[in-house]
């Protein structure tokens, strides 16, 4: 097989091709370009192995260029990096052989040839390498049938799959990420040498293995991946919290729905609808305390009281054991777990304005959010009951809309601050300052008072002589 290259792609490749030549260096485009090129995926980022040195390769590639584009040298690694300013990505290594020993995902590295350098490499789909070569440019070397196994749409090792695995457990990571991405089917015993390497993932560093949850959590249909995930073991190792959901127990003919796989429906509802990670984390993560809050209620059924409150406790150290960032993004996942109960709540008949104005406000620019989690949370398989919801949450919308229209409580800033309340009773940063500040916010979104300037100030003065202050004069 020849591949056939798009023009634009053609003028960094016969740079890169002239550069091997002159220095006469064997060289190949390999891995995941080449399985996205026959795919017919997007991408960016190419690599390159020459049987050589691979940083005199991308020094003379820049050569070729004006301006000439900088060169980041990883001398360790002994790789080389170009960014065009076109978007394109071009890594240079040379070929190599990897030997590696038990305890370290650190291989012992020589250099070697190109079937050395393709057998090191984690699936045949990403074994195969295209050479630059002028006499056989485009032509397809494929040692492991990486071509028949994408055509056929599966993930194989290209050595016994314990030695893959062995050499580096991260690969068992990679094979369920391209399992979900690409909707490929694992051989059988690739799936046995992950579900029996599975324990091998701790000596894996964690933002590795994030890196791939994440990759994992923006594909398409991110339950794929941590069902594999789940049934290979996995995820116990990686993210025993989630694994803790599973199953569904039953009580004197009470039974209830087992959460991880409905965690998973509301995951791929809700990515329907939304490609943000952390949107996608916040129903990853929306009913993780519900192990911890499960109650029996003699003659009612189960119960989860307050999971919505443990589970936000839990995200912080879940991002942390995970290595998330903990930043505004946790903050955004922890509020919509907190909240994510409350638009049903909204959905019961005489609600007053002064719920959904605390909900407005408390969700503030997040209510978004917030309303397409509580959508992909419906995993009912009775249409009707599904429609009926859906449509209820229609009319929270609504009101949400209506009432924000009309007192606009969604970023609501304080019309009186904190420096206010001190300057007009005298006072120093104290308890007080709080109290009133917090009753003045209860009275807005309670309706009592008016969102004005004026209401809000006469407002403070009552509530300043409640607690026995006097306004100074100035
Ligand atoms: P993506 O870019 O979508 O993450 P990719 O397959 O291109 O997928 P890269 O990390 O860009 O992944 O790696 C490029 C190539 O390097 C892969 O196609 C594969 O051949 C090889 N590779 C990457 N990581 C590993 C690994 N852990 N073990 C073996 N080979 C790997
Ligand atoms: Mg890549």
């Amino acid at each position: 097989m020849e591949i056939q290259f798009h023009p634009d792609e053609r003028i960094w490749l016969d740079r890169v091709a002239d550069s091997a030549q002159s220095l006469g260096l064997e060289t190949y485009l390999v891995g995941g370009f080449v399985r996205d090129k026959i795919l017919g995926r997007p991408t960016k980022d190419a690599d390159f192995v020459c049987v050589g040195n691979a940083l005199d390769l991308a020094q003379k590639v820049a050569e070729a260029y004006t301006p000439r584009p900088t060169v980041s040298l990883f001398k360790t690694f002994g790789t080389a990096h170009i960014q065009l300013k076109d978007g394109w990505d071009l890594e240079f290594v040379g070929a190599r052989r990897e030997s590696y020993q038990s305890d370290s995902r650190k291989p012992q590295v020589e250099p070697g040839t190109i079937q050395d350098d393709q057998q090191r490499r984690d699936l045949t789909i990403n074994a195969l390498a295209v050479s630059l070569d002028r006499d056989r440019f485009g032509v397809v070397i494929d040692p492991f049938d990486g071509l028949k196994d994408l055509a056929e749409k599966i993930l194989r090792t290209p050595l016994p799959p314990d030695q893959t695995f062995i050499d580096d457990p991260l690969r068992m990571m990679r094979t369920i990420r391209f399992a979900t991405q690409l909707g490929f089917t694992i051989e059988e015993n690739t799936w046995n040498g992950i579900c029996q390497n599975a324990d091998r993932i701790r000596i894996i560093s964690q933002e590795r293995i994030t890196e791939e949850l994440n990759k994992i959590l923006l594909a398409e249909k991110p339950s794929i991946g941590f069902d594999l995930l789940y049934r290979s073991g996995l995820l116990e190792r990686i993210f025993p919290q989630l694994v803790a959901l599973r199953g569904a127990e039953n009580r004197d003919g009470h039974g209830h729905k087992d959460n991880f796989y409905h965690t998973l429906q509301v995951v791929d509802n809700l990515s329907q609808n939304t490609n943000d990670l952390w949107l996608r984390w916040a129903a990853v993560l929306h009913d993780i305390a519900k192990p911890q809050t499960k109650r029996y209620e003699e003659g009612h059924g189960w119960t989860f009281h307050g999971h919505e409150v443990v589970g936000g406790r839990m995200v912080p150290k879940i991002f942390t054991q995970l290595k998330l960032p903990l930043n505004e993004h946790m903050r955004f996942v922890k509020k919509l777990v907190e909240l994510h109960l409350r638009p049903i709540s909204l959905t019961k008949e005489n609600i007053t304005d002064s719920a959904v104005r605390r909900l407005l406000f408390e969700a503030g620019d997040d209510f978004d959010s917030l309303m397409i989690l509580c959508e992909a949370d419906i995993t009912s398989k009775n249409k009707q009951k599904v429609n009926r919801y859906l449509s209820n949450f229609q009319l929270v919308r609504e009101r949400c809309r209506e009432v924000e229209e009309k007192d606009q409580v969604r970023n609501w800033q304080p019309p009186i601050t904190g420096e206010l309340i001190m300057s007009t009773f005298g006072l120093s940063p104290s308890k007080p300052v709080g109290i009133i500040k917090d009753a003045l916010k209860d009275a807005m979104l309670d309706g009592i008072i008016p969102n004005t300037y004026e209401a809000a100030h006469a407002f403070m003065l009552l509530k300043g002589a409640e607690l026995g202050l006097t306004a100074v004069s100035r």
